[in-house]
């Protein structure tokens, strides 16, 4: 077995995170070098790379995701003033942890398109 992610880590509770939601099957904290006021990372619990290795049978779990993040956004007061989902999927978009994440930049307005 590879060694585990950074993201791995968290979810196991060996390093810490600023959690701001967590339940059965995923976790949203405070990113460590945050890129607006407000940048938050929802993950997966279950160890899935990226989009790109996705299964079909993941969809029910995506769903769940996008719910979360919603209530997510929610909680931290960013409905009023919009915010923005990205996930980084591989090489050329910069991806730097090898588990599906997605940021939730808000608090301030962002540019696009993003460089
Ligand atoms: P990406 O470049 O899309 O793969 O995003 C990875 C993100 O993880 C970056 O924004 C990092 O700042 C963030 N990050 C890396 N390590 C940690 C950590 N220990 N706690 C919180 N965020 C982290």
């Amino acid at each position: 077995m590879g060694e585990k992610t950074i993201f791995q880590r968290i979810i196991d509770h060996e390093i810490p995170a600023k959690i701001v939601h967590e339940d059965d099957r995923c976790l949203a904290f405070h990113d460590v070098n945050p890129q607006a006021p407000i940048h938050v990372l929802l993950i997966p619990k279950q160890p899935i790379t990226s989009i790109e290795t996705l299964a079909d049978q993941d969809a029910a779990l995506m769903g769940h995701l996008m719910l979360t993040i919603r209530n997510v956004a929610r909680q931290l007061g960013l409905v009023e003033g919009g915010y923005r989902v990205v996930t980084n999927c591989g090489q050329d978009a910069g991806q730097s942890v090898d588990h599906l994440h997605f940021h939730i930049l808000g608090g301030r307005p962002l540019s696009w398109p993003p460089g």
